[in-house]
């Protein structure tokens, strides 16, 4: 159980990680997650991600791979992990399987969206600032607006869900991240769902998958 899941932005795989984080019992490792909380909490770390989360762009390698690198050789990653976000380039790839060397990656799932549906679910997603819980203006809203139904928190649209910056984030993804999905290819751990489904769907072709029942490719 020791997992990265990649994908474009607005693939759905915060939401699918919670759900397998919380089944399965492992940590749910998001990178995005981590930099707002050093953003919100004013850090150094926070204070040098911030001007590249506003413009959509990516966090240099190194500040991420530090941080990442020994968030997985902590007490509570023993029994496994999920990565969310993570990695994103080639370099971070491969800083990441120097890391875990002696227990290497299990699993990467590529959710695969068309583009189309992308920009739709980023542009009307609302996200909790505390708890990270996702909800979109049409097709999944809060049950009270603005508040969240996990944690009773404000539920507002994250600054880089406008639409002018998740152009730049899916220009970012194609060049920078799409490369790391042949990356597992290679190294013959990845596994591909189709992710334009429902949450509930993509959640059981994700189960599969890590039933070992699923499609590797
Ligand atoms: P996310 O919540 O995964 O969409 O991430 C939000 C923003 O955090 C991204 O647009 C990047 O600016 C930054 N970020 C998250 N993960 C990474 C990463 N692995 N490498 C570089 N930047 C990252």
């Amino acid at each position: 159980m020791r997992l990265v899941f990649l994908g474009p932005p607005g693939a759905g795989k915060g939401t699918q990680a919670k759900k397998v984080a919380g089944e399965f019992g492992i940590p749910h490792i998001s990178t995005g997650d981590l930099l707002r909380s050093e953003v919100d909490r004013g850090t150094a770390l926070g204070q040098k991600a911030s001007s590249y989360m506003s413009t959509g762009n990516l966090v240099p390698d190194e500040v991420v791979v530090a941080m990442i690198e020994s968030r997985v050789l902590e007490q509570d990653c023993q029994p496994g992990y999920l990565l969310d976000g993570f990695p994103r380039t080639l370099p971070q790839a491969r800083a990441l399987d120097a890391a875990v060397q002696e227990r290497p990656l299990g699993r990467a799932i590529y959710f695969e969206v068309e583009d189309a549906a992308l920009i739709d679910r980023l542009v009307g997603r609302r996200t909790c600032r505390n708890c990270g819980m996702t909800y979109h203006g049409t097709n999944r809203p809060e049950k009270e607006l603005g508040i969240c139904d996990r944690c009773g928190e404000e539920v507002t649209q994250r600054e880089d869900d406008r639409e002018e910056l998740v152009r730049n984030r899916l220009e970012v993804y194609r060049r920078e991240t799409s490369p790391v999905i042949s990356f597992y290819e290679d190294n013959g751990i990845l596994s591909t769902v189709a992710a334009g489904a429902s949450i509930d769907e993509v959640y059981g072709s994700v189960t599969r998958v890590l039933r070992g029942l699923g499609e590797s490719s």
